[in-house]
C-alpha cells in the first residue's frame, strides 16, 4: 500500500466561518481528522507543520517545508501532499519545484471555501491530491497543484480569481491532467528541470510592476547596498517607460540583478522593440529576460538562485529560461 504523507500548513482549507461570516483559523486543522477516509486504499499519515494563512508564509517556511519533504522521501514515503492557503500557494509550490529533486510526487492543494461553508471544496481537493500523489504517473512531473478536478504544474499555474473554486489556471499551456472518477489522468509532459537545492534563503529580493507614466522613484529607492535582486513586471512583450531608464542603469551598475517578465497574464517576455525603453535596449543594458514565468514566480526563482550562490552569467542562464 502506498505511503502518503500529508503536511498541513494552514489557509482557508484549515479555517472555518463564524456566526458573523468571518473566516478564521482554528486551534488546529479540521482535516487532521480525515486520515481514516483513505483507510484500506493508502497508508496516510498527517502532520500539522504550520497553521498559517498563506500571506503569512515566507521563504523561510517554504525552506522548512522543502526540508521536511526531503526527509520524508529518505524515510521511504511514496508521495507527499501539502495543504496550503491559496493566496501564495503558487509561490510555495514553485519554491518546492525548484528545490526538490522531483522523484516522488509532491502535490499541493487548498480550498476556496472554508471547512464549514456550503460547498466546501477542501476535503474533495485533499482526496484528489492524495490520489494524485499515490499515482505512478505523477512521478517526474515536478511539483503539482491539484484543485477543482484539475492538475497543474507548479511552474506555470497561477491564482486567477479571488473566490471562485476554479481559480487556478495555467494561462499559456492549460492543465497537464484532470481528475476522473477513478483517479488522475495526465495528457501533457513537462520538460525536465534540474533541482537547485539550498540550505538557507536570502531576503531583499523585490518585485515591481511597471505602469503607464512610471518614473524612476521606486527604482531609485531600491538602489541600496542591501538589495539583492529585483524582478520587474514590464509592459507587453517586455518594455518600460523611458523615465525609468536612468535608475535602471544605476541598479545594474551597482551589480543588482534586474530580471524582466511581462505583466501580461499570458505569453512570454521577449526583447522585440527597438524604441527607447523597448526590450532590445533593456537587454543591451543588462536586464535579464525571464521567459514564461509571472512576476511572483520569477521572484521566487531569483531568490532561490541567489540563495544557491549563483551570480553573473550563471544567474542569467538560470533565470533566462523557465520553459525548459
Ligand atoms: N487567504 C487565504 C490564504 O491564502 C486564502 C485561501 O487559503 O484560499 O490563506
Amino acid at each position: 500500500m502506498k505511503k502518503i504523507l500529508i503536511l498541513h500548513t494552514g489557509g482557508t482549507i484549515a479555517m472555518s466561518e463564524n456566526e458573523s461570516g468571518t473566516i478564521i483559523p482554528g486551534a488546529s486543522n479540521p482535516l487532521m481528522a480525515y486520515n481514516q477516509l483513505f483507510a484500506g486504499q493508502y497508508d496516510v499519515s498527517s502532520e500539522e507543520l504550520f497553521n498559517l494563512p498563506s500571506p503569512h508564509i515566507t521563504p523561510k517556511e517554504m525552506l522548512l517545508l522543502s526540508q521536511r519533504i526531503n526527509q520524508a522521501e529518505q524515510a521511504g514515503v511514496d508521495g507527499v501532499v501539502v495543504t496550503h492557503g491559496t493566496d501564495t500557494l503558487e509561490e510555495t509550490a514553485y519554491f518546492l519545484d525548484l528545490t526538490l529533486p522531483s522523484t516522488i510526487p509532491v502535490v499541493i492543494t487548498g480550498a476556496m471555501r472554508s471547512s464549514n461553508e456550503i460547498g466546501s471544496d477542501g476535503l474533495y481537493n485533499l482526496e484528489s491530491a492524495v490520489k494524485t500523489a499515490a499515482d505512478d504517473d505523477a512521478r517526474g512531473k515536478g511539483v503539482l497543484v491539484v484543485m477543482n478536478d484539475e492538475v497543474h504544474t507548479a511552474r506555470f499555474v497561477t491564482k486567477t480569481h479571488t473566490t471562485n473554486v476554479a481559480t487556478f489556471r495555467t494561462p499559456t499551456f492549460g492543465p497537464i491532467g484532470i481528475m476522473e472518477k477513478n483517479g488522475v489522468k495526465f495528457f501533457q509532459e513537462l520538460t525536465e528541470q534540474q533541482a537547485c537545492p539550498i540550505t538557507h534563503v536570502i531576503d531583499h529580493v523585490y518585485l515591481l510592476k511597471a505602469y503607464a507614466g512610471m518614473d524612476d522613484r521606486l527604482l531609485t529607492m531600491l538602489d541600496l547596498p542591501s538589495t539583492n535582486g529585483l524582478v520587474i513586471e514590464a509592459t507587453g512583450a517586455g518594455n518600460l517607460p523611458p523615465q525609468t531608464l536612468p535608475a535602471l542603469a544605476n541598479l545594474i551598475a551597482h551589480k543588482i540583478p534586474v530580471i524582466l517578465v511581462s505583466r501580461c497574464f499570458n505569453g512570454v517576455a521577449e526583447p522585440v522593440y527597438g524604441y527607447e525603453g523597448g526590450g532590445q535596449q533593456l537587454q543591451k543594458m543588462g536586464v535579464i529576460f525571464c521567459q514564461g514565468l509571472n512576476g511572483q514566480k520569477a521572484r521566487i526563482k531569483l531568490l532561490v538562485g541567489l540563495s544557491a550562490g549563483k551570480n553573473g552569467q550563471q544567474l542569467a542562464t538560470y533565470m533566462q529560461d523557465a520553459i525548459s
